[in-house]
């Protein structure tokens, strides 16, 4: 019907949130429009910006995602907007006011708090967030790049003591990444100024890294899993060690029931039970440890010259409570992390002194990420939970006089789940939509200019698919690559990228 006026979408965020709900959303209202917003030039949030980058099978989601916005001139009606920032370069009432649904998949751009820790403004601290994103060459992370490479300064006997804390995936992210060789990284698509500088490998015997990944919890009750557990085991240049009584520490009553109840858990039991009888710690003469150290909790980040940090103070914890429902409970007893090899119980055996002291380099803090309110989402913002409040991605209480305001993704529940928990989750706030555009008084809105023109009357740069494609090519590029297996160099400055993406 020439006179139906397909509904008008736009989705905030371009991650797998707001890919998948625009590609939900796109099947089932054949001829609307849908269009997909992104602060950044590049599309695809933390698949592009999170994933690591020596995972290249997960990242090869972006070839399906690319299927969506391609064919753009066959009346396809799904378009990818970047450099456009909601709440900043357009309100988020002026879209409810040109769209009939607004979604926001805007993500969790900040990090969990971790304030509670002492001195936690020290130079030397990063969260894993901005390590993460600076070595996947995220155009808003180039400042982090002389920190870590301050941070990553050799002590005098050439060690370097690295901490991450927390015991997530994203901690064994940065662990893993920190403890590859540069043979292992180069064909990988990690940005080459992060390489350069994360690089330990020189000829010099004596360079060792030392990472230590500490959690407040035991091993049963990790958040990583299994296959990225397993691959800190299988480095090339790296020894893994656990320590045997840290593990007995954590077989309380209740954690050998959820190891017997669990298949994922039993596993995991049974990979560090190995792991801590195999690896004899300093006896190797890899270039890097990585210590996966349990039942620790940060208490204070110390420092000896006042501004950076030296070394970090832990309490030993002991776990209480019920199988699956464990928490950590301090002992009072301290320890100043020591990131040298431990491997003969010496730290749980020698009481006195109680505090030892150790220079670090650096600390990760990898405790989780967290969800910001952007300009005009205030009112439903859960500030604890760092989400917007909603009942199957419905905003409460949003629906006034405009258009239906929904949310998907990390924003919806919170920054936890893989790429793939974005689908069912984008299916449930589609669901949604679906119900109340069946269900809706009104009609869709007219025609008005479109989201581009409107940008650009602002005297914005909005950068559409043919943009995106332009850098995508350039970044795989034969000339750009560091070798043939490399999938692309990351253009990583904003300007570069909109220099190309803009120049039609
Ligand atoms: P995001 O991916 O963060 O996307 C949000 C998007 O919103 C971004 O593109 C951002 O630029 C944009 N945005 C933010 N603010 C605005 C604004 N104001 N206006 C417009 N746009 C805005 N899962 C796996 O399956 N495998 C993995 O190996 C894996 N590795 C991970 C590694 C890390 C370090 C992290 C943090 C997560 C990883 N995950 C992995 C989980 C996966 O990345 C998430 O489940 C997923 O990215 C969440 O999708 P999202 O769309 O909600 O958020
Ligand atoms: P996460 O899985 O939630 O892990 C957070 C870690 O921080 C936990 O060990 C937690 O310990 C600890 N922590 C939280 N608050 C703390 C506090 N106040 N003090 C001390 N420790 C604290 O978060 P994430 O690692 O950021 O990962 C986010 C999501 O992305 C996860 O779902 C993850 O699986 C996914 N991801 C997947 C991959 C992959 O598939 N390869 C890679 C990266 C990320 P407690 O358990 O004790 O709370």
């Amino acid at each position: 019907n020439p006179d139906f006026d397909p509904w008008k979408i736009a989705i905030v965020g371009s991650g797998p949130s707001g890919c998948y709900t625009a590609k939900y959303l796109n099947s089932k209202l054949e001829g609307s429009q849908i269009d997909v917003l992104d602060r950044l030039p590049t599309p695809y949030g933390l698949v592009r910006n999170g994933v690591a980058p020596d995972h290249p099978e997960v990242k090869n989601v972006e070839n399906d995602f690319d299927t969506l916005f391609e064919g753009n001139d066959d009346g396809h009606n799904l378009n990818f907007y970047g450099n456009v920032k909601v709440g900043t370069d357009i309100s988020l009432k002026e879209l409810r006011e040109m769209y009939d649904v607004v979604v926001l998949a805007y993500g969790c751009e900040s990090d969990k708090p971790f304030d509670f820790i002492k001195n936690s403004n020290l130079e030397g601290i990063l969260s894993a967030r901005e390590f993460v994103s600076w070595y996947n060459g995220h155009v808003d992370y180039e400042w982090v790049g002389p920190l870590v490479e301050k941070a990553l300064k050799r002590n005098s006997d050439g060690s370097q003591q690295i901490v991450v804390i927390g015991h997530g995936n994203v901690a064994l992210d940065c662990a893993r990444i920190l403890a590859k060789t540069r043979e292992e990284l180069d064909p990988t698509d990690i940005a080459s100024r992060s390489l350069n500088i994360i690089d330990q490998g020189d000829d010099n015997a004596d360079f060792m890294r030392e990472v230590s990944v500490i959690g407040r919890r035991g091993h049963v009750q990790g958040a990583f899993t299994i296959k990225e557990l397993r691959e800190l085991t299988r480095l090339d240049d790296a020894t893994f060690v656990v320590r045997a009584d840290e593990l007995d520490m954590g077989r309380t009553e209740a954690s050998e029931k959820e190891i017997k109840d669990t298949r994922p858990r039993k596993r995991m039991d049974k990979l560090l039970t190995d792991a801590s009888v195999s690896t004899k710690d300093n006896d190797s003469q890899k270039k890097a440890t990585v210590h996966l150290r349990f039942l620790l909790n940060p208490v204070g980040f110390e420092t000896e010259d006042g501004s950076s940090l030296s070394h970090i103070t832990c309490e030993r914890t002991r776990l209480v409570g019920d199988a699956g429902s464990q928490s950590a409970e301090g002992t009072g007893e301290m320890e100043a992390i020591k990131a040298q090899l431990v491997s003969d119980n010496s730290l749980a055996r020698n009481a006195a002194p109680r505090v030892r002291s150790h220079i670090l380099s650096k600390a990760l803090v990898s405790i989780g990420y967290k969800g910001i309110a952007i300009p005009g989402t205030e009112g439903w913002y859960d500030e604890k939970r760092g989400v917007l409040k909603n009942t199957h991605g419905l905003i409460e209480g949003s629906k006034e006089d405009l258009g239906g305001l929904y949310v998907s993704g990390w924003l919806k529940r919170g920054p936890s789940g893989i790429i793939g928990t974005n689908i069912s989750d984008a299916k449930d706030t589609v669901a949604s939509i679906l119900h109340a555009l069946k269900s809706a008084s009104m009609d869709p809105k007219e025609r008005s200019k479109s989201v581009y023109e409107t940008l650009k009357g602002k005297g914005l740069n909005p950068v559409d698919w043919d943009g995106y494609r332009r850098v995508d090519a350039e970044e795989r590029s034969e000339n750009r690559r560091r070798n043939d297996f490399q999938p692309r160099e990351k253009i990583c400055s904003r300007d570069e990228q909109l220099k190309l993406a803009l120049s039609s």
